[in-house]
C-alpha cells in the first residue's frame, strides 16, 4: 500500500503514531522503534504493509520503504511541501475515508515540484483544493459586508474574496485574482504578491 505521511507522535521511546494519506482512506497506524527507521518523515511518500494487532486496536506499520521524489534534497522545496502538508494534516483531521482526489494531488505535486517555484505550485494546488470542495469563491462579493468587489480583491483565509477595507488588508488586482481561481495559475503575479499569498495560505485550509 501506497501513502503520503501526513503527521507523526512519539510514544514512548521511539515508537511512532504515524497518519498516513492513501488513496482512499486517512490511517492512523502505530510504528514500533520509528527513531531507527529514517524513512518516517513527514511529507514522505511510502510504501507500507499494514498488520492486525489482536492485543490493540490500533493496527501496525510494517515493511515500510521511501519512495523518493526528486526534490528531497532542496530543502526549501521540502520545507514549503512541508508546511503544506500540515495544513491539510489540520484540514483532515476527522477524515477516515476520503475521495481520490487529494492523494493525486500530492502526487502532482511531487511530480512537477522539481521543475517549479515550491510556493506558486503549492498555491496552485491548494486552489484545486478549494474548486474541489466547492468552497473557491468566484463571484467577487465580499464576504463581509456582502457587496460587490470592484476594484482590487483582499483575501483572508481560505481565499475568501473582500474589501481591502472591510478586512484591512492590502488587495491584489482583480483580473490577476480571476486568473488564478478560473485557470489555477499563478503567472500574472510578482514575487511579493506569491508571498503574501503564501501567508494567507497559512492561516489554514
Ligand atoms: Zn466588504
Amino acid at each position: 500500500m501506497r501513502g503520503f505521511i501526513l503527521h507523526t507522535v512519539k510514544v514512548r521511546d521511539e515508537d511512532l503514531i504515524v497518519r498516513i494519506l492513501t488513496e482512499n482512506e486517512v490511517l492512523t497506524l502505530y510504528r514500533f522503534y520509528g527513531a531507527r527507521h529514517s524513512y518516517i518523515n513527514v511529507g514522505y511518500h511510502i510504501d507500507f504493509v499494514i498488520e492486525e494487532s489482536p492485543k490493540t486496536t490500533i493496527k501496525r506499520l510494517r515493511n515500510v520503504t521511501q519512495l523518493p521524489f526528486s526534490f528531497l534534497f532542496d530543502l526549501q522545496k521540502m520545507l514549503d511541501f512541508k508546511i503544506f502538508i500540515n495544513l491539510l494534516n489540520k484540514h483532515l483531521s476527522d477524515v477516515s475515508k476520503i475521495n481520490n482526489f487529494y492523494y493525486n494531488l500530492l502526487i502532482e505535486i511531487t511530480e512537477k515540484m522539481k521543475n517549479r517555484d515550491s510556493k506558486r505550485l503549492l498555491i496552485e494546488s491548494y486552489i484545486k483544493l478549494l474548486q474541489k470542495e466547492g468552497r473557491l469563491h468566484k463571484e467577487f462579493e465580499c464576504f463581509l459586508c456582502e457587496r460587490k468587489i470592484e476594484n482590487k480583491v483582499a483575501l483572508a483565509r481560505a481565499f475568501l474574496p473582500a474589501h481591502e477595507k472591510c478586512i484591512y488588508e492590502q488587495g491584489f488586482e482583480k483580473e490577476k485574482i480571476k486568473d488564478l481561481f478560473e485557470n489555477h495559475k499563478t503567472l500574472l503575479f510578482n514575487d511579493e504578491e506569491i508571498e503574501r499569498l503564501w501567508k494567507i495560505l497559512n492561516l489554514g485550509f
